[in-house]
């Protein structure tokens, strides 16, 4: 039996095998062979078997994410039936005299560094397609597993060392019970996609990948970040109480599905939900969110080969509006960079991507993409209760210069004609410390405030979101940044506008009672978070709350704070 403690990232028991998603082997060695006809046959085979799994894979994708993301794969299975490619490789096992891996491998890399080069940016993202199915076929080669979330049929834990975003959105629940990985914190992204898809996770263990083999056994624990490699029998007994405990919890929670969200007073809070695909609406409106405070749209941009067009986009702003009715859904611009990446781009590699070219950044002068997006959200307004967000704004000038693209895209539709809701809120993430301390300013110009705070606390603390090893500097009872949340909170209010907040911090349960003592108007967080805050809330006197909140702020240290609000909550 083997503990390690990592970081709570999604609630939940999940105790199945392992299932190591690591990068296999692909290493081979070139030889001289007699029979080209057989490695010809060995060639075909592991064509044959690459496309079968990327059909697999494709479906999947397709029910999971949508049409648009299982594109991918059919470029993937065009490039494995393209004679142009495969013909190749045959001639020269057979005029070489070499083994299918060697010929596979050196074809491949020709047809890469010749499209690579390439001005044309379809072209170079054909090399990128290449490179993926070779590495599939090459493992096939080679009789090595190649590791794949949408393959996988039978109940497992995932282990690995990270889990990209776009790894995370190919899990699919029936059979991944639960993953835990080596790197990462609460707020990145692989850990906030795994509480919308509700699979148990804890990440940042520092070390799981080498603790647990292939098929042993293992607990994660997703609600206290414990997990436990070959477990004895007495843990497995012990677990499959807590996991029946949970069970029997959610169902308690699930009784406040159709009922407000008021305090013990009776005051009204808005409980909403982040979400960041379509298909997300629907455990929203399960889980008895009062509207979407968040829509991260670069999902919509990732895992694909290029850009989603604005057809791609409306369709999906307008399902998600059209399945929220007149419910508030505050869509939130381009945010890429940070963890998340769009090869297609090719963006250079940066030191600090967290601190780079990104999100706005990124958008204001890349407007070619950032009007697309634009265009799409203002023509889709007409089906629901839509306000805008711009991501990672630093500045004032960045705020008005992307106020001026959306109105100037406005102007455009008007003059064709396409109507367009003349009643979108546009408002900003307040992320960076630098707008938090001067709020003020910015709320004169802003329709609302959405505090980012997975950004804001790694601002302000100057520590990496991803890096376990300075988690605990996330800090979000940290006096610091309940100052600067109240400085924006104060601020929007002074001017008549609303302050919400979309950081996972908003559903955090230490951190709710004093943000209903600071007046936060919108609690925005993971939809399974929207029950538990709900029955908490129920228990909260907001004018009590209120009453500390002076000396919440004056006092000196994030533990100090834990000690006072369950001091006055827990009774
Ligand atoms: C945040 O920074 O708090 C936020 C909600 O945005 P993201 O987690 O996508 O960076
Ligand atoms: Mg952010």
């Amino acid at each position: 039996m083997t503990h390690l403690q990592g970081i709570a990232a999604s609630s939940g028991i999940a105790i199945a095998k392992v299932y190591p998603l690591e990068a296999p082997d692909l290493s081979y060695s070139k030889q001289d062979i007699q029979q080209p006809e057989e490695e010809v046959k060995r060639l075909h085979e592991a064509l044959d078997t690459s496309k079968s799994e990327l059909e697999t894979i494709k479906e999947h994708t397709k029910k999971q994410l949508g049409d648009e993301h299982a594109e991918i794969f059919s470029a993937h299975l065009l490039v494995l039936s393209d004679p142009e490619l495969i013909q190749p490789i045959e001639d020269k096992i057979k005029s070489d005299n070499v083994n299918a891996e060697a010929a596979l491998d050196e074809t491949a890399n020709m047809f890469i560094d010749m499209f690579k080069n390439m001005d044309n940016e379809y072209m170079r993202e054909r090399a990128a397609d290449i490179q993926d199915v070779t590495k599939r076929v090459m493992a096939h080669l080679l009789n090595v597993t190649f590791p794949d979330p949408a393959l996988i049929n039978e109940e497992v834990v995932i282990v690995a060392d990270d889990l990209t975003p776009s790894d995370t959105a190919q899990l699919n629940k029936q059979y991944v019970k639960g993953f835990t990985t080596d790197i990462g914190g609460r707020t990145s992204h692989s850990a906030i996609m795994a509480r919308s898809l509700e699979i148990p996770a804890v990440v940042g263990t520092k070390n799981i990948t080498s603790q647990a083999e292939k098929d042993s056994m293992i607990i994660v624990d997703g609600i206290n970040g414990d997990v436990i490699v070959n477990p004895t029998d007495e843990q497995v007994a012990e677990y499959k109480k807590k996991q029946d405990e949970f069970e029997e919890q959610k169902k308690e929670w699930a009784k406040l599905k159709d009922e407000p969200t008021v305090t013990s007073e009776g005051e009204h809070v808005e409980l909403v939900a982040n979400i960041g695909t379509p298909e997300d609406v629907e455990g929203v409106l399960n889980n008895g969110g009062e509207g979407v405070g968040l829509y991260r749209t670069e999902f919509l941009y990732m895992g694909k080969s290029q850009l989603p067009t604005e057809e791609e986009q409306y369709d999906a702003y307008s399902s998600v509006l059209k399945q929220m009715g007149d419910k508030p859904v505050v869509v939130r611009t381009l945010d890429i960079g940070g963890d998340k990446e769009l090869d297609y781009l090719e963006l250079p590699d940066e030191m600090n991507p967290f601190l780079g070219y990104r999100a706005i950044r990124l958008c204001l002068e890349r407007d070619d993409i950032f009007r697309v997006q634009l265009r799409a959200l203002l023509r889709a307004s007409v089906h629901g209760n839509l306000k805008i967000m711009f991501p990672m704004i630093a500045t004032l000038d960045e705020f008005r210069q992307a106020k001026a693209i959306l109105e100037e895209e406005r102007e455009k539709l008007n003059n064709e004609g396409q109507d367009v809701s003349d009643d979108i809120e546009v408002g900003m993430m307040v992320e960076i410390p630098a707008t938090a301390v001067i709020a003020r300013q910015f709320a004169k110009e802003v329709d609302f405030f959405s505090i980012g705070t997975n950004d804001l606390i790694q601002y302000t603390m100057a520590a990496d979101r991803m890096n376990e090893r300075v988690s605990y500097l996330y800090q979000p009872y940290n006096p610091a940044i309940l100052n600067l949340v109240n400085n924006v909170i104060e601020a929007a209010h002074a001017e008549g506008k609303w302050a919400g907040m979309c950081g996972e911090m908003a559903g955090d349960e230490i951190a709710i009672p004093i943000l209903l003592g600071l007046g936060l108007d919108e609690f925005s967080m993971s939809a399974t978070s929207i029950l538990p805050a709900r029955t908490q809330i129920r228990d909260l006197s907001k004018k009590e709350m209120a009453s500390y909140k002076e000396e919440i702020l004056s006092m000196g240290t994030a533990e100090e704070v834990v000690a006072f609000v369950k001091e006055k909550t827990q009774s």
